[in-house]
Protein backbone atom coordinates (compact mmCIF):
# COMPACT_ATOMS: atom_id res chain seq x y z
CA UNK A 1 0.00 0.00 0.00
CA UNK A 2 1.62 2.99 -1.01
CA UNK A 3 1.55 5.27 1.82
CA UNK A 4 0.09 8.89 -0.59
CA UNK A 5 -2.42 7.70 -3.21
CA UNK A 6 -1.79 10.40 -6.09
CA UNK A 7 -3.99 10.52 -8.93
CA UNK A 8 -4.13 12.95 -11.74
CA UNK A 9 -7.22 13.93 -13.13
CA UNK A 10 -6.00 16.73 -14.94
CA UNK A 11 -3.64 14.32 -17.15
CA UNK A 12 -6.42 12.90 -18.38
CA UNK A 13 -7.55 16.32 -20.22
CA UNK A 14 -5.99 17.50 -23.80
CA UNK A 15 -2.39 17.63 -24.12
CA UNK A 16 -2.35 21.26 -24.82
CA UNK A 17 -3.50 22.27 -21.61
CA UNK A 18 0.03 21.38 -19.90
CA UNK A 19 3.46 19.58 -20.19
CA UNK A 20 4.46 16.86 -18.28
CA UNK A 21 8.51 16.95 -16.73
CA UNK A 22 9.48 15.72 -13.35
CA UNK A 23 10.50 18.29 -10.61
CA UNK A 24 14.43 19.47 -11.01
CA UNK A 25 16.86 17.49 -8.49
CA UNK A 26 17.82 19.37 -5.25
CA UNK A 27 21.55 18.85 -3.64
CA UNK A 28 20.51 18.34 0.43
CA UNK A 29 17.10 18.63 0.76
CA UNK A 30 16.22 19.31 4.59
CA UNK A 31 12.67 19.89 6.36
CA UNK A 32 11.90 23.32 7.62
CA UNK A 33 8.34 22.73 8.46
CA UNK A 34 5.60 20.30 7.95
CA UNK A 35 2.05 21.27 8.60
CA UNK A 36 0.82 17.73 10.08
CA UNK A 37 -3.26 19.07 10.63
CA UNK A 38 -3.50 19.29 6.93
CA UNK A 39 -1.01 16.28 6.49
CA UNK A 40 -4.22 14.37 8.28
CA UNK A 41 -6.81 15.93 6.47
CA UNK A 42 -4.97 14.57 3.71
CA UNK A 43 -4.81 11.33 5.01
CA UNK A 44 -1.03 11.64 4.27
CA UNK A 45 1.24 10.35 7.40
CA UNK A 46 3.16 13.51 8.72
CA UNK A 47 5.61 11.23 10.58
CA UNK A 48 6.12 10.02 7.32
CA UNK A 49 6.50 13.06 5.14
CA UNK A 50 9.32 13.88 7.23
CA UNK A 51 10.99 10.67 6.37
CA UNK A 52 14.09 10.62 4.07
CA UNK A 53 11.18 9.30 1.62
CA UNK A 54 8.41 12.24 2.27
CA UNK A 55 11.67 14.23 2.20
CA UNK A 56 12.39 13.04 -0.99
CA UNK A 57 9.00 13.83 -2.73
CA UNK A 58 8.48 16.53 -1.02
CA UNK A 59 11.85 18.40 -2.49
CA UNK A 60 11.47 17.19 -5.73
CA UNK A 61 14.21 13.86 -5.76
CA UNK A 62 11.68 11.25 -6.42
CA UNK A 63 8.16 11.17 -7.97
CA UNK A 64 5.44 8.99 -5.78
CA UNK A 65 3.18 6.14 -7.19
CA UNK A 66 0.59 7.20 -9.23
CA UNK A 67 1.89 10.83 -9.66
CA UNK A 68 2.45 12.32 -13.21
CA UNK A 69 3.77 15.72 -12.75
CA UNK A 70 3.02 17.93 -15.38
CA UNK A 71 3.27 22.04 -15.50
CA UNK A 72 0.29 23.36 -16.02
CA UNK A 73 -0.47 26.04 -19.12
CA UNK A 74 -2.08 29.36 -18.19
CA UNK A 75 -2.29 32.32 -19.99
CA UNK A 76 -3.23 36.17 -18.04
CA UNK A 77 -3.98 39.56 -17.79
CA UNK A 78 -1.04 41.17 -15.94
CA UNK A 79 -1.55 44.65 -14.61
CA UNK A 80 -4.06 44.93 -17.46
CA UNK A 81 -1.86 43.60 -20.27
CA UNK A 82 -2.28 40.60 -21.72
CA UNK A 83 0.22 37.81 -21.96
CA UNK A 84 -0.60 34.72 -24.21
CA UNK A 85 1.62 32.59 -22.48
CA UNK A 86 2.07 31.91 -18.74
CA UNK A 87 1.97 28.47 -17.26
CA UNK A 88 3.77 27.10 -14.29
CA UNK A 89 6.64 28.43 -14.51
CA UNK A 90 8.31 27.39 -11.35
CA UNK A 91 5.40 25.16 -10.03
CA UNK A 92 4.97 21.17 -10.89
CA UNK A 93 1.38 19.56 -9.85
CA UNK A 94 2.35 16.15 -8.51
CA UNK A 95 -1.40 14.65 -8.48
CA UNK A 96 -4.21 14.96 -6.58
CA UNK A 97 -5.08 13.35 -3.59
CA UNK A 98 -8.53 12.54 -1.77
CA UNK A 99 -9.00 14.24 1.78
CA UNK A 100 -10.92 12.92 4.88
CA UNK A 101 -13.89 15.09 3.21
CA UNK A 102 -13.93 13.24 0.04
CA UNK A 103 -12.53 16.24 -1.14
CA UNK A 104 -10.16 16.36 -4.33
CA UNK A 105 -6.86 18.43 -3.48
CA UNK A 106 -3.96 19.43 -5.83
CA UNK A 107 -0.68 19.02 -4.35
CA UNK A 108 1.94 21.49 -6.43
CA UNK A 109 5.58 21.66 -5.90
CA UNK A 110 6.64 25.68 -6.04
CA UNK A 111 10.36 25.96 -7.30
CA UNK A 112 11.00 22.86 -8.37
CA UNK A 113 12.54 23.80 -11.38
CA UNK A 114 12.60 25.05 -14.70
CA UNK A 115 9.50 24.19 -17.19
CA UNK A 116 8.45 24.95 -21.01
CA UNK A 117 6.83 27.61 -19.38
CA UNK A 118 9.93 29.40 -17.13
CA UNK A 119 10.40 31.93 -20.03
CA UNK A 120 13.47 33.82 -18.39
CA UNK A 121 13.09 32.70 -14.93
CA UNK A 122 15.18 30.11 -13.48
CA UNK A 123 12.01 28.33 -12.13
CA UNK A 124 13.28 28.45 -8.02
CA UNK A 125 11.95 29.63 -4.89
CA UNK A 126 14.02 31.73 -2.01
CA UNK A 127 13.15 30.53 1.15
CA UNK A 128 11.84 33.71 2.41
CA UNK A 129 9.39 33.97 0.41
CA UNK A 130 8.16 30.39 0.47
CA UNK A 131 7.96 31.01 4.21
CA UNK A 132 6.01 34.07 3.86
CA UNK A 133 3.42 31.86 1.38
CA UNK A 134 3.51 29.34 4.48
CA UNK A 135 2.42 31.86 6.74
CA UNK A 136 0.14 33.78 4.88
CA UNK A 137 -1.90 30.81 3.40
CA UNK A 138 -2.33 29.29 6.96
CA UNK A 139 -2.97 32.39 8.81
CA UNK A 140 -5.60 33.23 5.94
CA UNK A 141 -7.21 29.56 6.50
CA UNK A 142 -7.57 30.37 10.31
CA UNK A 143 -9.59 33.20 9.79
CA UNK A 144 -11.87 31.19 7.47
CA UNK A 145 -10.65 32.85 4.41
CA UNK A 146 -10.74 30.60 1.34
CA UNK A 147 -7.20 30.41 0.35
CA UNK A 148 -4.40 27.64 -0.84
CA UNK A 149 -2.39 25.78 2.12
CA UNK A 150 0.68 25.15 2.99
CA UNK A 151 1.73 21.39 3.18
CA UNK A 152 5.40 21.56 3.95
CA UNK A 153 8.45 23.89 3.42
CA UNK A 154 11.70 22.11 2.35
CA UNK A 155 15.16 24.10 1.79
CA UNK A 156 17.01 22.48 -0.68
CA UNK A 157 20.97 23.57 0.11
CA UNK A 158 20.57 25.42 -3.57
CA UNK A 159 21.29 29.12 -3.52
CA UNK A 160 19.16 31.22 -5.98
CA UNK A 161 19.54 34.69 -7.40
CA UNK A 162 17.66 37.34 -6.77
CA UNK A 163 18.26 41.03 -6.70
CA UNK A 164 18.66 41.45 -3.16
CA UNK A 165 21.41 39.02 -3.98
CA UNK A 166 22.34 35.05 -3.31
CA UNK A 167 19.81 33.22 -0.85
CA UNK A 168 19.05 29.89 0.07
CA UNK A 169 16.22 28.10 -2.12
CA UNK A 170 13.32 26.22 -0.79
CA UNK A 171 10.36 23.84 -2.58
CA UNK A 172 7.19 24.82 -1.17
CA UNK A 173 4.83 22.34 -1.00
CA UNK A 174 1.21 23.63 -2.06
CA UNK A 175 -1.95 22.25 -1.69
CA UNK A 176 -5.38 23.67 -3.60
CA UNK A 177 -8.86 22.85 -4.73
CA UNK A 178 -7.32 22.96 -7.98
CA UNK A 179 -4.77 25.94 -9.81
CA UNK A 180 -7.32 26.17 -12.54
CA UNK A 181 -7.62 30.39 -13.10
CA UNK A 182 -9.14 32.61 -15.68
CA UNK A 183 -5.88 32.28 -17.00
CA UNK A 184 -6.33 28.45 -17.64
CA UNK A 185 -9.36 29.51 -19.28
CA UNK A 186 -7.68 32.19 -21.12
CA UNK A 187 -5.27 29.80 -22.72
CA UNK A 188 -7.94 27.34 -23.70
CA UNK A 189 -10.25 29.76 -25.34
CA UNK A 190 -7.63 31.22 -26.97
CA UNK A 191 -6.96 28.22 -29.31
CA UNK A 192 -10.24 28.15 -30.74
CA UNK A 193 -11.14 24.84 -30.54
CA UNK A 194 -14.67 24.51 -28.74
CA UNK A 195 -14.05 20.84 -27.83
CA UNK A 196 -11.23 21.64 -25.68
CA UNK A 197 -12.81 24.65 -23.73
CA UNK A 198 -15.85 22.17 -23.18
CA UNK A 199 -13.33 19.66 -21.52
CA UNK A 200 -11.76 22.25 -19.57
CA UNK A 201 -15.27 23.44 -18.34
CA UNK A 202 -16.83 19.98 -17.63
CA UNK A 203 -13.71 19.29 -15.65
CA UNK A 204 -14.07 22.47 -13.71
CA UNK A 205 -17.67 22.16 -13.24
CA UNK A 206 -17.06 18.38 -12.42
CA UNK A 207 -14.77 19.75 -9.65
CA UNK A 208 -15.87 22.84 -8.65
CA UNK A 209 -19.29 23.40 -8.76
CA UNK A 210 -21.54 19.74 -9.26
CA UNK A 211 -24.54 21.68 -8.23
CA UNK A 212 -24.24 23.56 -11.81
CA UNK A 213 -25.04 20.16 -13.80
CA UNK A 214 -28.69 19.79 -12.00
CA UNK A 215 -29.24 23.16 -14.03
CA UNK A 216 -31.11 22.88 -17.23
CA UNK A 217 -28.41 25.73 -18.34
CA UNK A 218 -25.07 24.43 -16.93
CA UNK A 219 -22.39 26.75 -18.13
CA UNK A 220 -24.50 29.44 -17.37
CA UNK A 221 -25.21 28.17 -13.76
CA UNK A 222 -20.71 27.92 -13.62
CA UNK A 223 -20.54 31.11 -14.48
CA UNK A 224 -23.15 32.27 -11.58
CA UNK A 225 -21.33 30.47 -9.37
CA UNK A 226 -17.48 31.44 -10.53
CA UNK A 227 -19.22 34.99 -9.96
CA UNK A 228 -20.46 34.80 -6.42
CA UNK A 229 -17.26 32.42 -5.05
CA UNK A 230 -15.44 35.51 -5.92
CA UNK A 231 -17.50 38.45 -4.33
CA UNK A 232 -17.38 35.79 -1.17
CA UNK A 233 -13.79 36.00 -1.75
CA UNK A 234 -12.90 39.40 -2.41
CA UNK A 235 -15.63 40.52 0.99
CA UNK A 236 -13.22 37.91 3.30
CA UNK A 237 -10.51 39.38 2.22
CA UNK A 238 -12.04 43.12 2.63
CA UNK A 239 -12.72 42.55 6.11
CA UNK A 240 -8.95 41.70 7.29
CA UNK A 241 -8.03 44.37 5.96
CA UNK A 242 -6.26 41.79 2.99
CA UNK A 243 -4.92 43.56 0.34
CA UNK A 244 -3.69 40.57 -2.67
CA UNK A 245 -1.69 43.02 -4.51
CA UNK A 246 -1.45 40.76 -7.80
CA UNK A 247 -4.87 40.13 -8.82
CA UNK A 248 -3.96 39.63 -12.04
CA UNK A 249 -6.32 36.53 -14.19
CA UNK A 250 -3.48 34.16 -13.70
CA UNK A 251 -3.60 35.01 -10.06
CA UNK A 252 -7.54 34.45 -9.50
CA UNK A 253 -8.35 30.73 -8.60
CA UNK A 254 -12.04 29.43 -10.38
CA UNK A 255 -12.91 27.70 -7.02
CA UNK A 256 -12.75 30.81 -5.27
CA UNK A 257 -9.50 30.46 -3.01
CA UNK A 258 -7.26 32.75 -2.90
CA UNK A 259 -3.63 31.99 -4.68
CA UNK A 260 -0.52 33.24 -4.88
CA UNK A 261 0.99 35.14 -2.29
CA UNK A 262 3.47 37.50 -3.15
CA UNK A 263 3.41 41.32 -2.54
CA UNK A 264 0.61 40.58 -0.28
CA UNK A 265 -0.51 42.21 3.47
CA UNK A 266 -2.44 43.17 6.18
CA UNK A 267 -3.52 46.52 6.05
CA UNK A 268 -2.08 48.78 9.28
CA UNK A 269 -3.41 52.21 9.07
CA UNK A 270 -6.90 52.29 6.87
CA UNK A 271 -7.21 53.98 3.83
CA UNK A 272 -9.32 52.71 0.94
CA UNK A 273 -6.45 53.19 -1.75
CA UNK A 274 -3.37 51.38 0.06
CA UNK A 275 -1.68 49.78 -1.78
CA UNK A 276 1.87 47.30 -0.95
CA UNK A 277 3.36 46.09 -3.92
CA UNK A 278 6.16 48.66 -4.94
CA UNK A 279 5.28 47.29 -8.93
CA UNK A 280 1.70 48.80 -8.51
CA UNK A 281 2.63 52.49 -9.06
CA UNK A 282 -1.58 52.65 -10.39
CA UNK A 283 -2.74 51.76 -7.24
CA UNK A 284 -4.74 48.97 -9.49
CA UNK A 285 -4.65 46.85 -6.87
CA UNK A 286 -6.00 48.73 -4.17
CA UNK A 287 -8.06 47.40 -0.72
CA UNK A 288 -10.80 49.28 -2.12
CA UNK A 289 -10.08 48.05 -5.60
CA UNK A 290 -10.55 44.91 -5.11
CA UNK A 291 -14.13 44.07 -6.34
CA UNK A 292 -13.69 46.23 -9.30
CA UNK A 293 -10.72 44.10 -10.41
CA UNK A 294 -12.41 40.92 -9.21
CA UNK A 295 -15.59 42.15 -11.66
CA UNK A 296 -12.86 43.19 -14.45
CA UNK A 297 -11.45 39.48 -13.95
CA UNK A 298 -14.74 37.68 -14.21
CA UNK A 299 -15.69 39.50 -17.26
CA UNK A 300 -12.08 38.62 -18.87
CA UNK A 301 -13.74 34.47 -17.65
CA UNK A 302 -16.85 35.45 -18.70
CA UNK A 303 -15.71 36.06 -22.31
CA UNK A 304 -13.63 33.13 -22.53
CA UNK A 305 -17.22 30.81 -22.02
CA UNK A 306 -19.50 32.72 -24.43
CA UNK A 307 -19.26 29.82 -27.00
CA UNK A 308 -20.93 27.96 -24.22
CA UNK A 309 -23.51 30.35 -23.11
CA UNK A 310 -25.17 30.07 -26.45
CA UNK A 311 -24.92 29.76 -30.26
CA UNK A 312 -25.55 33.08 -31.32
CA UNK A 313 -22.77 35.61 -29.68
CA UNK A 314 -25.48 38.28 -29.32
CA UNK A 315 -27.23 36.55 -26.96
CA UNK A 316 -24.14 34.84 -24.87
CA UNK A 317 -23.13 38.52 -24.65
CA UNK A 318 -26.35 39.32 -23.12
CA UNK A 319 -26.25 36.58 -20.67
CA UNK A 320 -22.73 36.79 -19.66
CA UNK A 321 -23.82 40.31 -19.11
CA UNK A 322 -26.79 39.75 -17.28
CA UNK A 323 -24.34 37.52 -14.68
CA UNK A 324 -21.82 39.54 -14.40
CA UNK A 325 -24.33 42.58 -13.34
CA UNK A 326 -25.21 40.65 -10.16
CA UNK A 327 -21.57 40.64 -8.51
CA UNK A 328 -22.50 44.04 -7.32
CA UNK A 329 -25.11 43.77 -5.55
CA UNK A 330 -24.29 40.31 -4.36
CA UNK A 331 -20.71 41.90 -2.84
CA UNK A 332 -22.69 44.51 -1.19
CA UNK A 333 -24.39 42.75 0.37
CA UNK A 334 -21.42 40.28 1.65
CA UNK A 335 -19.23 43.25 2.56
CA UNK A 336 -22.27 45.22 5.08
CA UNK A 337 -22.81 41.16 6.55
CA UNK A 338 -18.82 40.77 7.66
CA UNK A 339 -18.79 44.72 8.49
CA UNK A 340 -21.66 44.43 10.80
CA UNK A 341 -20.17 41.15 12.44
CA UNK A 342 -16.99 43.66 12.79
CA UNK A 343 -18.82 46.43 14.48
CA UNK A 344 -20.82 43.88 16.38
CA UNK A 345 -23.97 45.46 14.95
CA UNK A 346 -27.34 44.07 14.16
CA UNK A 347 -28.97 43.66 11.26
CA UNK A 348 -31.25 46.09 11.84
CA UNK A 349 -28.66 48.86 12.40
CA UNK A 350 -28.95 51.42 9.71
CA UNK A 351 -26.01 50.95 7.33
CA UNK A 352 -25.24 54.27 7.96
CA UNK A 353 -23.25 53.55 11.15
CA UNK A 354 -21.26 50.99 9.34
CA UNK A 355 -20.19 53.58 6.55
CA UNK A 356 -19.68 56.25 9.12
CA UNK A 357 -17.28 54.23 11.45
CA UNK A 358 -15.26 53.78 7.95
CA UNK A 359 -14.89 56.83 7.04
CA UNK A 360 -14.05 57.75 10.18
CA UNK A 361 -11.19 55.15 10.38
CA UNK A 362 -10.39 56.59 6.81
CA UNK A 363 -10.64 60.20 7.55
CA UNK A 364 -7.89 59.40 10.20
CA UNK A 365 -5.96 56.67 9.21
CA UNK A 366 -6.62 54.61 12.21
CA UNK A 367 -4.87 51.33 12.62
CA UNK A 368 -7.84 48.90 10.99
CA UNK A 369 -6.77 45.76 12.90
CA UNK A 370 -6.46 47.72 16.54
CA UNK A 371 -9.22 49.52 15.44
CA UNK A 372 -11.55 46.66 15.79
CA UNK A 373 -9.70 45.04 18.43
CA UNK A 374 -10.04 47.84 21.19
CA UNK A 375 -13.50 48.00 19.99
CA UNK A 376 -14.23 44.47 20.92
CA UNK A 377 -12.80 44.76 24.25
CA UNK A 378 -15.41 47.70 24.54
CA UNK A 379 -17.92 45.31 23.76
CA UNK A 380 -16.53 43.08 26.23
CA UNK A 381 -16.64 45.44 28.97
CA UNK A 382 -13.83 47.95 28.65
CA UNK A 383 -13.83 51.48 28.88
CA UNK A 384 -13.82 53.17 26.11
CA UNK A 385 -10.63 55.19 27.08
CA UNK A 386 -7.93 52.80 25.37
CA UNK A 387 -10.29 52.55 22.04
CA UNK A 388 -10.60 56.53 22.03
CA UNK A 389 -6.62 56.84 22.44
CA UNK A 390 -6.39 55.59 18.82
CA UNK A 391 -7.76 58.49 17.22
CA UNK A 392 -6.01 62.46 16.80
CA UNK A 393 -9.63 64.03 16.79
CA UNK A 394 -11.53 62.51 19.85
CA UNK A 395 -14.19 64.37 19.29
CA UNK A 396 -15.36 62.76 16.04
CA UNK A 397 -14.50 59.30 17.22
CA UNK A 398 -16.94 60.32 19.98
CA UNK A 399 -19.64 61.28 18.07
CA UNK A 400 -19.95 57.93 15.90
CA UNK A 401 -19.60 55.96 18.91
CA UNK A 402 -22.62 57.55 20.66
CA UNK A 403 -24.50 56.18 17.74
CA UNK A 404 -22.73 52.69 18.11
CA UNK A 405 -23.10 52.29 21.43
CA UNK A 406 -26.93 52.40 21.45
CA UNK A 407 -27.14 49.76 19.06
CA UNK A 408 -25.10 47.22 20.26
CA UNK A 409 -25.68 45.30 23.14
CA UNK A 410 -26.04 41.46 23.86
CA UNK A 411 -23.51 38.80 24.69
CA UNK A 412 -23.95 37.18 21.42
CA UNK A 413 -22.44 39.92 19.46
CA UNK A 414 -19.36 39.95 21.50
CA UNK A 415 -18.42 36.92 20.85
CA UNK A 416 -19.22 37.26 17.06
CA UNK A 417 -16.77 40.25 17.00
CA UNK A 418 -14.22 38.21 18.96
CA UNK A 419 -14.18 35.63 15.90
CA UNK A 420 -13.88 38.12 12.86
CA UNK A 421 -11.63 40.60 14.86
CA UNK A 422 -8.41 39.08 15.45
CA UNK A 423 -5.46 40.48 17.19
P1 LIG B 1 3.43 35.18 -10.24
O1 LIG B 1 3.81 36.61 -10.27
O2 LIG B 1 4.10 34.43 -9.13
O3 LIG B 1 1.97 34.95 -10.31
O4 LIG B 1 4.05 34.55 -11.56
C1 LIG B 1 3.70 34.98 -12.85
C2 LIG B 1 4.30 34.07 -13.87
O5 LIG B 1 5.73 34.11 -13.81
C3 LIG B 1 3.93 32.61 -13.70
O6 LIG B 1 3.83 32.05 -14.98
C4 LIG B 1 5.10 32.06 -12.93
O7 LIG B 1 5.24 30.67 -13.09
C5 LIG B 1 6.26 32.80 -13.57
N1 LIG B 1 7.42 32.90 -12.67
C6 LIG B 1 7.51 33.62 -11.54
N2 LIG B 1 8.72 33.46 -10.97
C7 LIG B 1 9.41 32.58 -11.74
C8 LIG B 1 10.72 32.01 -11.69
N3 LIG B 1 11.58 32.26 -10.71
N4 LIG B 1 11.06 31.16 -12.68
C9 LIG B 1 10.22 30.88 -13.68
N5 LIG B 1 8.99 31.38 -13.79
C10 LIG B 1 8.57 32.23 -12.84
MG1 LIG C 1 0.83 33.40 -10.21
Amino acid sequence: MPIIQFDNTYAQLPESFYSKLSPAQVPAPKLVRVNSDLAAKLSIDAYWLQSPEGLAIFSGNATAEGSEPLAQAYAGHQFGGYNPQLGDGRAILLGEVTGTDSRRYDIQLKGSGRTPYSRGGDGKAALGPVIREYILSEAMAALGVPTTRALAAVSTGETVVRQEGPLPGAVFTRVASSHIRVGTFQYIAARKDISELRALADHTIQRHYPSALESETPYIEFLNQVITAQADLIAHWMSFGFIHGVMNTDNTAISGETIDYGPCAFMDDFHPQCVFSSIDANARYSWGNQPNIALWNLTRFAETLLPLLADETEQATTIAQTALESFQEYFATLYMRHFRAKFGLPDTAADSLVQDGLSLLANQQIDFTLFFRKLTQVANGATKGDWLSLFTNQAEASDWFTGWETETTSAMKLEKMRTVNPI
